[in-house]
């Protein structure tokens, strides 16, 4: 059977970690490459017809834990997964259009310390969600907004 690169990709990160890739995960990975690099659980689910919910969402947890897929909790709440290239990084969010771009830098290093000596924590893992709206957004809201400003 036939993959395309990014499925090849997925398959060989599954086997790797001593996972079979079997029919209904074939069938989520074809799904995912499908779906672009940005998609709910409801996506997946749709995109993939016959797989059961529980099977997609096995599915995608063993893809977080692969690194393979990251989860991005957009500003209305949603929660998203999107295709990462793996390693540590962060997300900024568009709050209206949604548009997501990755940031690896986080200098938080000091902050964490900080904690860990106030609270006897052992940090182990944070997560940092960054909201705005993207530079196309502005622009276009900039544009509504300027005659209406002139009216008032
Ligand atoms: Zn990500
Ligand atoms: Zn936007
Ligand atoms: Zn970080």
């Amino acid at each position: 059977m036939g993959y395309t690169p990014e499925e090849r990709g997925f398959v060989q990160s599954l086997l790797g970690a001593g996972h079979r890739v079997t029919a209904p995960r074939q069938r989520l990975l074809a799904a995912v490459a499908g779906l672009g690099d940005q998609f709910t659980a409801e996506d997946l689910a749709a995109a993939a017809p016959g797989v059961g919910r529980a099977t997609v969402f096995r599915t995608l947890r063993l893809m977080l834990d692969l690194d393979i897929v990251c989860q991005v909790v957009l500003d209305d709440g949603t929660l998203h997964y999107r295709l990462t290239s793996g390693g540590h990084h962060h997300h900024i969010s568009c709050s209206d259009c949604g548009a997501v771009i990755d940031f690896a830098t986080c200098d938080i290093d000091d902050l964490l310390g900080e904690l860990s000596r106030r609270t006897g924590y052992a940090i182990e893992a944070h997560r940092l969600e960054v909201y705005g709206r993207c530079a196309a957004c502005r622009g276009s809201a900039g544009e509504r907004t300027r005659p209406a400003a002139a009216h008032a």
